[in-house]
């Protein structure tokens, strides 16, 4: 189903308390949203229509970027203490498949279906994984970014599988960056601070058209660049878990 995020919709907005007493009330839409309630608890996985091929990073989730999915993902799951199963990201480009004629109408349309593979996180429960892909046994699902090994173990090097307790902690790493953002938004802070992907070389200046505006200077080298790495997964995801674990044991030595 679709959400919205707004006064009088589906869910209030998404409060954050900033630490300097003022509050951020951030409005949105989920394209949609899927529950499956299970004796665990009821599971909720977020999809995002694109109108190009998009994937989730946690390069780009560490550095204050690809906020959206997860902030929605932690409001919902605290609003109603559902757990998460996915975000994911669903292309809506019209694919163009060969195929001959030899192929059935059932060959094309799993091709077809193929090419709709949503990318991004969801859990690492296989249990979960086959009710987003019911057919799915091993190998790789046409569904969702998950590679199953002949004894049906998810294979964690071909797929994009989040423990739960690897959910929380982005969720943790995400409300935190929203609360610094919050904070230098209150504070007054507007210099431009754009990012540099340095993977592929990317930075958003390059066809911006405001440069006038803001006034950055490529050729005198007044950009602050935000430089985002090209780290692997699990190192992002053991760095942000260690965080955490410190941010608890500050907790608890300022509670003792
Ligand atoms: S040119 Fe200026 S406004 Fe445009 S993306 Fe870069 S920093 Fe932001």
């Amino acid at each position: 189903m679709r959400l919205s995020l707004r006064n009088g919709k589906n869910y209030p907005p998404i409060e954050i308390q900033l630490e300097n007493g003022k509050k951020l009330e951030l409005e949105g839409k989920i394209d949609r949203a899927d529950f499956a309630q299970t004796p665990e608890g009821k599971y909720l996985r977020i999809i995002d229509y694109k109108s190009s091929v998009k994937n989730l990073d946690l390069n780009e989730i560490e550095y204050g970027l690809q906020l959206q999915l997860f902030t929605y993902l932690d409001a919902m799951c605290k609003q109603e203490d559902f757990l998460p199963a996915g975000v994911l990201y669903f292309s809506l480009i019209d694919p163009i498949i060969k195929a001959d004629q030899r192929m059935t109408k059932d060959e094309i349309a799993e091709e077809i279906r193929k090419r709709f593979k949503m990318q991004g996180f969801v859990l690492a429960d296989v249990k979960i994984i086959k009710m987003m892909d019911q057919t799915f046994e091993s190998g790789s699902s046409n569904r969702v970014p998950v590679y199953l090994d002949k004894e049906g173990n998810i294979s964690p090097s071909r797929s994009n599988c989040l423990t739960k307790e690897q959910f929380q902690i982005l969720q943790r790493h995400i409300e935190k960056t929203i609360q610094k953002i919050g904070m230098e938004m209150t504070q007054g802070k507007i210099q431009p601070n754009p990012y540099y992907q340095l993977k592929d070389q990317k930075t958003p200046c390059k066809y911006c058209p405001y440069h006038g505006i803001c006034q950055i200077d490529d050729n005198f080298g007044q950009i602050t660049y935000r430089y985002i790495p090209n780290q692997k997964k699990e190192v992002i995801l053991e760095k942000l878990a260690g965080e955490r674990k410190e941010e608890s044991y500050e907790n608890k030595l300022s509670r003792d």
